[in-house]
């Protein structure tokens, strides 16, 4: 838990969320900003900066991210076709630094992304 880290205090429920998904290790919960229908966060409830920051021991947490975030979109009715995006870093357009995946689906998505 990090003290400043917004995603830190939704896990620990000090900020109310719409969660949608949850396991010992991982949290869903929907996108305070939706950029598609289907637009739900992916965290690891331990804190981890970014996958910049992130170390070979992490891999099993992000196994885990990964697998939610499958079944976060077969239960919002997109599991056959959907966008999981990390940005990382602020050139990556990363704005919260714990760690997250973005679950995108629902429309026809484009790309090169901006
Ligand atoms: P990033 O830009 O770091 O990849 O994504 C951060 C995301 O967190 C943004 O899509 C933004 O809308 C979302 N977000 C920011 N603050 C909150 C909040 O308080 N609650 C929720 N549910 N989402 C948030
Ligand atoms: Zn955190």
């Amino acid at each position: 838990m990090a003290d400043d880290c917004l995603f830190c205090r939704i896990v620990n429920r000090d900020i109310p969320a719409d969660v949608v998904w949850e396991s010992e290790d991982v949290l869903a919960f929907r996108d305070i900003s939706p950029q598609a229908p289907t637009h739900v966060l992916v965290i690891p409830k331990t804190h981890l900066r970014s996958l910049a920051d992130a170390s070979d021991q992490d891999g099993d947490v992000l196994g885990k991210v990964m697998l939610a975030a499958r079944d976060v979109a077969r239960a919002e009715g997109v599991g056959d076709g959907f966008r999981l995006v990390v940005n990382t870093g602020e050139d990556g357009g990363q704005t919260v630094f714990h760690l997250h995946a973005h679950v995108l689906g629902g429309r026809g998505l484009t790309w090169p992304p901006g």
